[in-house]
């Protein structure tokens, strides 16, 4: 009898994964998993073959994969089609956090568990958000381009330079990420920090950011919860997208939802690519609607070469803040992610299913989670 098999989706890590062992989340190194899947009587097929969808070796294997473990930062999007192509799938694992590359109301339908490392790469993301923010109202990325090609032109790029001192700072989505860019700004001294989420932040935890600023900048009460998205956009000078993508989320910023921004203001988006709309977004930037967008989400990944946020720039030359999907996987964050994903394992091959709570999105045919468009 063939053993039951768990399939893992990982990037391809070539010579950085031989120089560096503790990049756990590409395929050389198969997240440390191996030996602990193949104890528990599993057969584990990784792969990087996930496009195009129907005929890589995802499709392939899905027929008899039990497990899929896939990570955000090359999703094996796991569709409606993938999962009807998959009987004997039970659970879908994420080594990260977001998992919406499984249509979720698709596992539902057939009671497939899908869970995350939720809070494994937070800090990583909310300090790459903090980063994001400081390139673009810095002006960084023109300035460390002309460094490197020799030049010394100190009014190109101080033209488009400012501080992120004494500006609004607004987060869509105020979880774990959201939050914790907020608490991390409030040592540059803004005027005000907003935020705009379906669930009130605790009493607590939006007194420790009041009181945090009145300890550094001598002012408490910056922090404000905002009801309506498009009020909260226009008093903003940066705004941050730090909420899951679901189909309430899904193209919100679009040319409309970006007319109600500050003319000038800066976007940064570390969420998900598919929240904005691409071309909107270039476009906003490159006729000086926005200043600048940054992030590392995009739609789909790998991102096409004309893909419009490789190429986009403000008419200073700059604006531009994009990297590929990076920020969640720190080699701190990878080997968080990887022993979460191992925990997640063994609860499902013990079957005794104990899994941590906040790790789970949907099971049993219903959503875990009020963040996936605030069902319950
Ligand atoms: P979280 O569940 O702790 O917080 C998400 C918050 O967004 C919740 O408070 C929820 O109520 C709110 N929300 C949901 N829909 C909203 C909407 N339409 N408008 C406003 N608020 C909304 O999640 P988190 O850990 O903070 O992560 C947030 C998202 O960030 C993830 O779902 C994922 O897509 C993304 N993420 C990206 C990376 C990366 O490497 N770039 C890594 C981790 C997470």
């Amino acid at each position: 009898m063939s053993k039951p098999k768990v399939l893992l989706v990982l990037y391809e890590g070539k010579d950085h994964a031989r120089q560096e062992p503790k990049l756990l989340g590409c395929i050389e190194n198969e997240l440390g998993i191996r030996d602990f899947v193949e104890s528990y009587g599993y057969e584990l097929v990784s792969t990087t073959s996930k496009d195009p969808v129907g005929s890589s070796e995802v499709d392939k294997h899905l027929e008899d994969a039990e497990v899929v473990i896939t990570t955000p930062f090359y999703p094996a999007y796991i569709t409606k089609e993938r999962i009807a192509e998959a009987p004997k799938l039970k659970i879908c694992i994420t080594a990260g956090v977001g998992s919406d590359h499984v249509d979720l109301n698709a596992a539902n339908e057939r009671k497939i568990t899908v869970a995350e490392v939720t809070g494994s790469n937070v800090v990583s993301v909310a300090e790459h958000v903090v980063m994001t923010i400081l390139d673009l109202v810095r002006n960084f990325v023109p300035a460390h381009e002309q460094a490197m090609a020799g030049g010394w032109d100190i009014a190109a790029v101080a033209k488009d330079t400012y501080d992120l001192e004494d500006k609004v700072v607004a987060t869509v989505g105020c979880g774990r990420i959201g939050y914790r860019v907020l608490e991390r700004l409030v040592a540059f001294n803004p005027k005000k920090l907003l935020y705009y989420d379906y669930q009130d932040l605790p009493a607590a935890a939006a007194e420790k950011i009041n009181k945090a600023s009145e300890l550094f900048n001598g002012k408490g009460d910056i922090l404000h919860r905002v009801e309506k998205l498009e009020d909260m956009l226009s008093q903003a000078d940066v705004v941050t997208i730090n909420c899951p993508l679901h189909e309430g989320s899904k193209g919100l910023f679009n040319k409309e939802m970006i007319s109600h921004m500050k003319d000038g203001a800066w976007l940064v988006n570390t969420a998900r690519g598919a929240i904005c709309i691409e071309q909107d977004v270039a476009d906003a930037v490159t006729l000086g609607k926005l200043r600048g967008y940054g992030g590392d989400v995009w739609y789909p990944q790998p991102a096409p070469d004309s893909h419009p946020w490789r190429h986009f720039r403000n008419k200073y030359g700059g604006g531009n803040a994009m990297t590929p999907h990076v920020s969640g996987t720190s080699l701190d964050a990878q080997a968080r992610y990887a022993a979460g994903v191992k925990e997640l394992l063994r609860a499902y091959f013990e079957k005794t299913f104990d899994y941590e709570p906040q790790h789970l999105i949907v099971i049993d045919g219903d959503y875990a989670t009020k963040a996936y468009g605030n069902r319950k």
